[in-house]
């Protein structure tokens, strides 16, 4: 049995966090020894919100947990895995369709890395049809998501569309 600890990475935008990953980023915390919740800095995707607005949202949500911590990367996964001493990168699956994009980025990540192994969590049924994106558009259309994202994330976002 090594006795090195399980860290994983739980890499993602998190534009903004959803009770979807907040789900499986406590369901990952009961099984492994700590999980770094790393949000992307130069996202290709035009985040909402800045890196440290959404760090802030995910500390915020993530507080009760002791063995969770928030960070921001740039460059390859892989690298950030290894200055972190992680050797896990989390990954959630809503559908079969997300399973090809993620399969695709294991694959390629198992390739600069050897080290490195993904594991994927599946998304609990009652989050599967939950998305940043989607709550971004319901939050934008005047909807309430209140039901879909943690309150301090509920009010930002109404605060962040009644400034644009
Ligand atoms: P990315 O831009 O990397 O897809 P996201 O913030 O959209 O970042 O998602 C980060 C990770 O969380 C991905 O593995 C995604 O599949 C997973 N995820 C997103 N929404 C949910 C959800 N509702 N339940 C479980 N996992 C989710």
């Amino acid at each position: 049995m090594p006795a090195s600890k399980q860290i994983a990475i739980y890499p993602g935008s998190f534009d903004p966090i959803t009770n979807g990953h907040l789900d499986l980023i406590r369901r990952a915390a009961n099984i492994l020894d700590h999980v770094v919740v790393a949000t992307l800095r130069h996202d290709t995707k035009h985040p909402l919100f800045t890196t440290e607005e959404r760090m802030e949202m995910i500390s915020q949500a993530t507080s009760d947990l002791p063995n969770v911590s928030v960070d921001s990367f740039d460059g390859l996964l892989v690298d950030y895995a290894q200055e972190r001493g992680a050797r896990l990168i989390l990954r959630g699956i809503r559908a079969v369709s997300d399973y090809e994009y993620e399969l695709q980025m294991a694959l390629m990540n198992r390739q600069l890395s050897k080290e490195l192994e993904t594991l994927f969590i599946p998304a609990s049924e009652q989050y599967s049809y939950l998305s940043s994106r989607i709550v971004k558009e319901v939050s934008r259309l005047g909807g309430d998501v209140s039901a879909l994202v943690p309150a301090p994330v509920s009010a930002r976002l109404s605060a962040k569309h009644s400034s644009l």
